[in-house]
């Protein structure tokens, strides 16, 4: 059984959702507060949440960034109500794992919720399988157990998706994967238009650990194709 976390104050439409999850048999605590929902959140461990932007008390962009603050590491799918709000989402850090814009169907959040879910299932039977797997390049250490990234000795903070994107560049060193490729391989989505998500996950990604992120050392551009981890 999956603990599901709905914040979500537009009640038919949180209902809906609820009824669908219930349906793939999670468990499902819905709220229609966003302090309250985030309060939960803080002391229950939740399996994927799915959170409103706009909400009374607290909005999901601060939910979102307070739980990765906290470092809780759980999935979550933000909705949000204009196409405007997907910047927001991806670009201020708010560690968001994906992202629906409403009006969605359900069809699409089903298979949304299933991609997510089955990615933490491979993750968790990944690190149950593996003792310790540590990749060093350069200044770069990568702690696949620990989920730890290290540049020069110093802790640098990925978000979960920042954080696969990189892993899997880096055990493959000179391969190059298009943004189709990584979209299915660290999304989960075979779906054609969000290409602008690897895009904008890359750019803060070499934010985070370039020297100079127009003159890449670890994660470079293969020109008209896509992106792959340094080999020399
Ligand atoms: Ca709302």
């Amino acid at each position: 059984m999956r603990n599901v976390i709905i914040i979500e104050d537009e009640k038919d439409i949180s209902e809906l959702v609820q009824l669908h999850l219930e349906d793939m048999n999670c468990h499902v605590k819905s709220f229609f507060n966003g302090r309250l929902g985030f309060e939960y959140a803080l002391k229950n461990e939740f399996d994927l949440m799915i959170l409103d932007i706009n909400l009374p008390e607290m909005n999901g962009i601060d939910i979102c960034r307070s739980l990765r603050a906290e470092r809780v590491n759980s999935p979550i799918l933000m909705l949000t109500a204009r196409s405007e709000e997907i910047d927001k989402v991806l670009g201020l850090e708010t560690g968001a794992d994906d992202y629906l814009t409403k009006p969605f169907s359900i069809r699409e959040l089903v298979a949304r919720v299933k991609a997510i879910l089955r990615r933490v299932d491979i993750d968790t039977k990944h690190e149950e399988n593996v003792e310790e797997e540590i990749l060093e390049y350069k200044e770069l250490r990568i702690d696949k157990r620990k989920r730890k990234v290290t540049l020069a000795n110093k802790r640098i903070e990925l978000t979960p998706k920042e954080f696969d994107l990189l892993y899997l560049l880096a055990t493959n060193p000179g391969v190059t994967y298009d943004r189709k490729d990584l979209l299915n391989l660290v999304w989960s989505y075979d779906y054609e238009g969000y290409e602008h998500t690897v895009n904008s996950h890359i750019n803060r990604l070499r934010a985070k650990i370039e020297k100079d992120p127009n003159k890449p050392d670890y994660v470079l551009t293969t020109w008209g194709v896509g992106y792959r981890f340094s080999d020399n």
